[in-house]
């Protein structure tokens, strides 16, 4: 006879055809869940998995926009509102050619338990577009984000739903929607997170999700009376959550070894201190250059570029303490955590959603080591988010250290929740204390308001 996740799994695929990440991420959640919900009837009856798997909303629209050629160009952007059962919608846009609806779904559906972990009011959402920002002038990212703003601004606003960042869009690309939102409504409100410090952004937003994960592997480590000083630690992405982990990393007397894009990983065996991490910044934030360009200037590292037909990433195989993924989803794969655990990684903290794979995610369970999902070790950057919305609700900003504080107690908080609900003798299984923890919240709001 099929098991009760099998079945759930059937009608969701045939349900949702085609969603490969969405039916990844799902089945993870269903696994970690199905014996709570064997255990409590009430959510079973009120059907509470096959509504949280379902969408409150969706909203798809076409944004056709003109380049500086005068060539005109189309894409869809996307709006999915999850749940909102114990706050509005909130989760970050996306701007990257691979955004498609499943993407979507699975990220807008792992920010719903992410966002309940934080223990803030948040439900969960997430949106983009298949527009690829690399490449294009300045212009052509404000032409696009204002054209993608005429019609989003009709479903969003800061008791309704609240986007930020995520992968291709940082400062910029919010500056350009919060202004269009701004014009069309007349209004000047904390719709959108990671604004400009001038104009209603947190003092450590860009910081946060970085941050949050390298807080977040010093908690796991903590549990075994270990800390992250000297501790050697492979980062890939050079990107915002990236650029952070790194800073923090340095601030916790760790040496961060690796970075990377699209195209390839470099590796610093004499370590990214702080310098080459400024220089880094540089590059990827306002030249908007490739990361092969670090061996260019600082010569002992190494650049290795990546090949797409490989069956392995080889910034995995490398000689380390931790792994902090930082880039995307599905980035290391069974191969890939084989060689992190040879090399002598014992702590996976994750920065991006869903970077390893349930494969990946099976070898680190197998060998128990430390390893940290990223609805739990990422949630520090919507948590911070949480806190930027606080501040303009009451027309204030805290200082940078207060945030710091607050993030830092919430990634304890997230963690503490992580061992309640997956410790199992003397091991903690993250992976099924962060999805139970993130449910039960969102699990009785929805019992309590009804069938909505
Ligand atoms: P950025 O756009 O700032 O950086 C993304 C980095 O990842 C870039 O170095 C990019 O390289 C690399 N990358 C993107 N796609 C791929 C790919 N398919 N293969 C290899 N490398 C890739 O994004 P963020 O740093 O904001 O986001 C990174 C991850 O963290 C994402 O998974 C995101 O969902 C997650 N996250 C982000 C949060 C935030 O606050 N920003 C909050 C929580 C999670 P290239 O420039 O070549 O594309």
């Amino acid at each position: 006879m099929p098991s009760r996740v099998t079945e759930f799994m059937e009608h969701l695929i045939a349900k949702n055809p085609g969603e490969k990440e969405f039916h990844q991420a799902v089945q993870e959640v269903a696994e970690s869940l199905m014996p709570v919900i064997d255990k409590n009837p009430v959510f079973r009856k009120a059907k509470i998995l096959e509504r949280i798997a379902e969408p409150e909303r969706i909203i798809m629209f076409r944004v056709p926009w003109m380049d500086d050629k005068g060539e005109v160009q189309v894409n869809r952007g996307f709006r999915i509102e999850m749940n909102s059962a114990i706050g509005p919608y909130k989760g970050g846009l996306r701007f990257h050619p691979t955004v498609n609806l499943g993407i979507l779904k699975f990220l807008a559906f792992e920010q719903v338990f992410k966002n309940s972990l934080t223990t803030l009011p948040m439900g969960g959402g997430k949106g983009g577009s298949d527009f690829d920002p690399k490449g294009k002038s300045d212009n052509e990212v404000m032409r696009f984000c204002q054209t993608f703003m005429s019609e989003l601004f009709r479903h969003i606003g800061p008791d309704t739903d609240v986007p930020a960042g995520d992968i291709g869009v940082g400062g910029r690309e919010i500056g350009f929607l919060f202004g269009m939102y701004r014009k069309l409504r007349n209004e000047f409100t904390g719709v959108l997170t990671g604004k400009g410090l001038n104009w209603g952004g947190s003092l450590i937003r860009p910081e946060a999700t970085g941050y949050g994960a390298v807080y977040f592997a010093a908690e796991m480590l903590s549990t075994r009376g270990e800390s992250l000083q000297g501790k050697t630690c492979l980062v890939s992405g050079s990107g915002n959550v990236s650029q952070y982990t790194c800073e923090k990393l340095l601030d916790m007397g760790a040496k961060p070894l690796t970075m990377s894009d699209s195209n390839g990983y470099i590796l610093d065996e004499a370590g990214i201190d702080r310098e080459k991490l400024a220089f880094v910044l540089d590059l990827k934030n306002n030249r908007r250059g490739r990361i092969k360009e670090y061996t260019d200037k600082y010569r002992s590292a190494v650049y290795v570029p990546l090949d797409p037909r490989a069956n392995c990433n080889p910034l995995w195989d490398n000689k380390a303490h931790c792994a902090f993924p930082s880039a995307t989803q599905n980035e290391i794969n069974g191969k890939d955590a084989e060689n992190l655990v040879k090399n002598g990684v014992y702590v996976v903290s994750e920065g991006a959603n869903m970077p390893s794979t349930p494969d990946a995610i099976n070898v680190y369970i197998d060998h128990k080591i430390l390893y940290g999902p990223g609805k739990a070790a990422n949630a520090g950057g919507v948590a911070t988010s949480g806190l930027e919305m606080s501040q303009n609700s009451l027309r204030l900003s805290w200082t940078r250290e207060e945030v710091d504080q607050r993030l830092h107690g919430i990634m304890k908080a997230i963690h503490r929740q992580c061992v309640e609900y997956g410790k199992n003798g003397n091991f903690v299984n993250y992976v099924n204390g962060a999805n139970i923890a993130g449910f039960m919240k969102v699990a009785n709001a929805m019992i309590d308001q009804g069938l909505v």
